[in-house]
């Protein structure tokens, strides 16, 4: 039985520095997405905070040892940080589930043991990734040497709080850095618990920080002359204001993980009509949509198109609709009341602009709240419509049809989204043309969304963002490459 009374759960409502939870700033109202209750409130950094902070962690870099720490010793000290998050898998997922919109279930079973499977992933790298020795002159040594970057500034989004903040601090605490992570401040508590255990494990007091805030926090935090690179995750307008800082700031590096208009391409010739169903809706109603990856724009064949329609319509019926706190929920809140009223005027308009409403289109009430939107499908769509072009983050699935491959390629070409795309077809050979064609970061042939492989990088192309989180390429943005040539010809 996983269900919990979200007002017993003990919130850690604070700021993360030096190892130790500091107050600090005026509060903010945080509100439960499943009930729209406010449940607490969190401090908003001032600058000086902010600055209090960055030069905490500096301080940490330089001083505790931990980016000198033999990397065995540093990957052993992110194994017992992993464990002890899976050891504390009830109390992190209430906290996730309570304040977010991921439901109990999912934060016990996926959120929480994939953030520890993603830290001991990284810790693994600690000590696999080097510099070369480069050919060069036979009295010369011609090496690269790789270093850690110093202090890394995280900004992390609300969509999976735990996850999507591990993402970015795993592989740059592994890689020798300090972080300074500023959560979504709808999303604030669960990533405290999460840097309290870092020290529990072992890890310095200031190589993990947690800075809270909303309003001018995370633009503060980029322009810091003390953080060596910024990664975040959230939409592609303010990903654009995050590299305008860097660039402003000290041409920091930056990873962008932004946003994403993802199509799916259902060919007439797949054997399994119910799976592909099945996997087309959980790709538009995981997290409600929610999702960078989400997969909005079902582009299908026509021939298999009215069956398919159908059928992704039946399996939204069996979500369910309950507060993240109850263990039967599968259907995710909208992250605010504001939101759901966003998404509702999109798909109003859309269907004003001429769409035809399949199924949903409306808000959806629960005991609880009207914090929910009911899965929708809109046919009778195209580019020119903004439903199609730009990011709903909400459960609406656009479709459209198609004849041929070269229409199905154009269809999913996005003007200015490249984040993933999915493909559904018996024939390897289309679904080699469309993985070389398609302008995706990602794509999944025959299945939709992330697996346990973390080695698999994740990232856009064109204003979906820059850089990578996961794999080995995360690791490695975290690190500088220094060059050395010796000459030892006297
Ligand atoms: P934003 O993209 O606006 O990101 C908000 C975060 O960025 C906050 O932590 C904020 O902190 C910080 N921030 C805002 N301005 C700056 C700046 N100039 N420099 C540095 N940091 C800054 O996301 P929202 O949460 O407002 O969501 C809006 C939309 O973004 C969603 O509807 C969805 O479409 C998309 N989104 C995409 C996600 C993805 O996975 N790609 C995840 C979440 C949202 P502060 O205010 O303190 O500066």
């Amino acid at each position: 039985m996983l269900s919990f009374n979200p007002s017993e759960v003990r919130i850690p409502n604070s700021h993360f520095i030096g190892g130790i939870a500091v107050d600090g700033g005026t509060g903010i109202d945080v509100k439960r997405p499943s009930d729209n209750q406010s449940y607490a409130s969190v401090p908003n950094a001032t600058p000086d905070l902010v600055d209090q902070a960055v030069e905490n962690a500096y301080r940490a870099f330089k001083e505790s040892g931990w980016a000198d720490l033999s990397p065995r010793d540093r990957a052993k000290a992110m194994k017992r940080w992993a464990n002890l998050i899976e050891n504390d898998v009830n109390t992190l997922a209430q906290l996730e589930s309570v304040g977010s919109t991921r439901p109990i279930s999912a934060a016990v079973n996926w959120d929480v043991p994939f953030c520890a499977e993603g830290i001991r992933f990284y810790a693994e790298y600690a000590d696999k990734c080097g510099g070369e020795v480069i050919p060069t002159q036979s009295d010369h040594l011609g090496m690269t040497i790789t270093e850690p970057l110093g202090v890394v500034g995280a900004i992390a989004p609300w969509n999976f709080p735990l996850v999507m903040a591990s993402w970015k601090v795993a592989p740059a605490i592994a890689a020798g850095n300090a972080v300074v992570l500023k959560p979504s401040e709808m999303t604030p508590f669960s990533v405290v618990r999460l840097a309290e255990l870092a020290v529990e494990a072992g890890i310095p007091s200031g190589i993990f920080n947690v800075i809270q805030g909303d309003g001018l926090v995370g633009d503060t935090l980029a322009r810091h002359p003390m953080i060596s690179k910024v990664t975040f995750t959230g939409s592609t307008h303010t990903g654009a204001l995050v590299m305008t800082a860097c660039a402003q700031s000290g041409t920091k590096p930056v990873t962008l993980e932004l946003g994403g208009k993802s199509p799916q391409l259902v060919f007439d010739d797949i054997k399994d009509i119910d799976k592909v169903a099945r996997r087309i809706a959980g790709a538009i109603t995981t997290n409600s949509g929610q999702v960078c990856v989400a997969g909005s724009r079902l582009l299908v064949q026509s021939g298999v198109a009215e069956q398919l329609i159908e059928r992704i319509s039946s399996v939204f019926e069996e979500q369910i609709a309950q507060s993240t706190w109850q263990d039967q929920a599968t259907l995710s809140p909208i992250i605010s009341a504001k939101e759901v009223d966003r998404i509702d005027s999109v798909v109003r308009k859309t269907v004003e602009e001429g769409a035809n409403l399949y199924t949903g289109g409306c808000p959806l009430e629960t005991a609880d709240s009207s914090a929910f939107y009911k899965p929708t499908i809109l046919t009778d769509v195209d580019m020119s419509m903004g439903v199609v072009r730009n990011e709903i983050f909400g459960p609406v699935l656009c479709v459209e049809t198609f004849e041929t491959d070269d229409d199905a390629l154009s269809l999913a070409s996005h003007p200015s989204y490249g984040l993933s795309a999915g493909v559904h077809t018996a024939d390897l050979n289309r679904a080699m043309r469309m993985v070389k064609s398609l302008d995706a970061g990602t794509v999944w042939v025959n299945r939709y969304g992330r697996s346990w492989d973390f080695a698999i990088p994740t990232g856009g192309f064109k204003s979906s963002g820059i850089g990578k989180d996961l794999g080995r390429q995360a690791y490695e943005a975290n690190r500088r490459v220094k060059s050395v040539l010796i000459d030892f010809s006297e």
